[in-house]
């Protein structure tokens, strides 16, 4: 007999209904989708941290898994003050999702840390990873879930995470991926993310027979994949207009000069106050005249309340989720080209199954090599997508879930789970 798990909760729900209505257009069999519309296993732990100034803080700590059909687990792990289980949740599900799209052996997982990493000290963050490790290393495994950096969380962050989980079970470094290249990190994997979404921007040129030079982009966010973002697409000769941390942001019509703009930045100075561009709000940079808008920042960046003011023709989610799904049914009704998160920021993702499998090789590859299995990886999903598309008159992300949705639904299948 059939049972429907309990109602699942706000941000999540948006997600399962997209997943509904993939599973309608591929007419999923409703046993398939029953297992497909919870994760597989939440995991919520107390992560007790003693402050430097010697109180005692007690952060909640998740890791979801979402589903693993076609492999471990694998996804990032969150420091953010709103990464509760309701986001966790559908971030894991998005990586089911992204890991089967662009045809990796892995399932989907995200785990989270509730906090605010931009007020906690390095030896706090530093007590606080190996916490959270600790507590959820009975449910990860280099053959069972892979964790890796995502927003609040970074190279550092891995280390400590292999440092702990080694600890308890001797030198593990394919336990995690996004590591420093000193402890068994993969070269390419801190760019990879930034240069799968230049990937699919340089690709959307060539197939609309867009020139570079006159593709104007303003970028959302300047952490890893925003920056990254930036400074390859500069290099390519895309006037990138503006950017944008979460102060605010810079805009130059003409360009900015993204050179500089790092340079201003080593050098201690404020994103916003860049002397070679003029001072904008967020709120501005999504609503400026560009052709190429990317959020490369936090989720829900276009709502219902601002999709109105965006003017780009094309959008590529550089973020995870960074469009409401009502906005993102609006755009689509105004023509505007959206490609989807899982296709787009996919990159860092293929980027850490290469780490993975260096790592369980005991071989590291140059970089050379790992930019063109990236290459060819994403730009393969990419055609599989726009052919998808094209044929079936769908959204990219229609067939983009489209594609996802069966090759999970399969493995599925195959390991007679139904
Ligand atoms: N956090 C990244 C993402 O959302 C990377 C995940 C990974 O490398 O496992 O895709």
């Amino acid at each position: 007999m059939v049972t429907t798990p309990s109602s699942p909760p706000s941000r999540y729900k948006e997600a399962v209904k997209l997943f509904e209505e993939t599973a309608d257009a591929l007419g999923l069999e409703e046993e398939v989708r029953l297992l497909l519309r919870m994760p597989h296993r939440e995991l919520h732990v107390e992560v007790p941290v003693r402050m430097d100034d010697g109180s005692l803080r007690v952060f909640a700590g998740y890791r979801v898994q979402h589903n693993g059909a076609r492999g471990p687990y694998k996804g990032g792990v969150r420091f953010h003050p709103e990464a509760d289980l309701d986001e966790v949740r559908t971030l894991a599900a998005l990586m089911t999702w992204k890991c089967a799209l662009v045809d990796l052996p892995f399932g989907g997982a995200k785990g989270g840390v509730q906090c605010d990493p931009a007020t906690m000290s390095k030896t706090e963050l530093n007590r606080l990873t190996r916490r959270y490790t600790q507590n959820i290393e009975h449910i990860i495994g280099v053959n069972r879930d892979i964790p890796a950096p995502d927003m609040g969380t970074n190279a550092q962050t891995m280390a400590w995470m292999m440092d702990a989980y080694g600890q308890l079970h001797g030198y593990t470094p394919g336990i995690v991926t996004g590591k420093p290249v000193e402890l068994g990190g993969s070269l390419g994997r801190e760019s990879a993310t930034g240069r799968g979404i230049f990937l699919m921007l340089q690709t959307l040129c060539l197939d609309l027979d867009r020139d570079p030079a006159k593709t104007s982009l303003a970028i959302q966010g300047y952490g890893n994949v925003g920056s990254w973002t930036a400074r390859l697409t500069f290099k390519a000769g895309f006037p990138v207009i503006a950017v944008s941390d979460i102060f605010g942001g810079i805009y130059n019509e003409g360009g900015l000069d993204i050179e500089a703009l790092d340079k201003h930045l080593e050098e201690g100075g404020a994103l916003a106050e860049f002397p070679g561009g003029d001072t904008i709000t967020n709120a501005q940079l999504l609503a400026l005249p560009c052709k190429v808008l990317i959020p490369a920042a936090a989720g829900d960046a276009v709502t219902e309340a601002n999709c109105d003011d965006v003017r780009a023709e094309i959008i590529i989610e550089g973020a995870n989720h960074p469009l409401v799904a009502n906005a993102d049914a609006a755009l689509n009704e105004r023509g505007v080209l959206i490609v989807p998160d899982i296709l787009a920021n996919a990159g860092g993702v293929i980027v850490s199954y290469f780490e993975w499998t260096q790592n369980i090789q005991r071989f590291a590859w140059d970089e050379e090599r790992v930019q063109h299995e990236l290459e060819r990886a994403l730009l393969r999903a990419y055609r599989t997508v726009r052919e998808l598309s094209r044929e079936k008159e769908m959204t990219m992300r229609q067939a983009a879930y489209f594609i996802a949705v069966e090759r999970v639904a399969q493995a599925i299948r195959l390991r007679g789970f139904v």
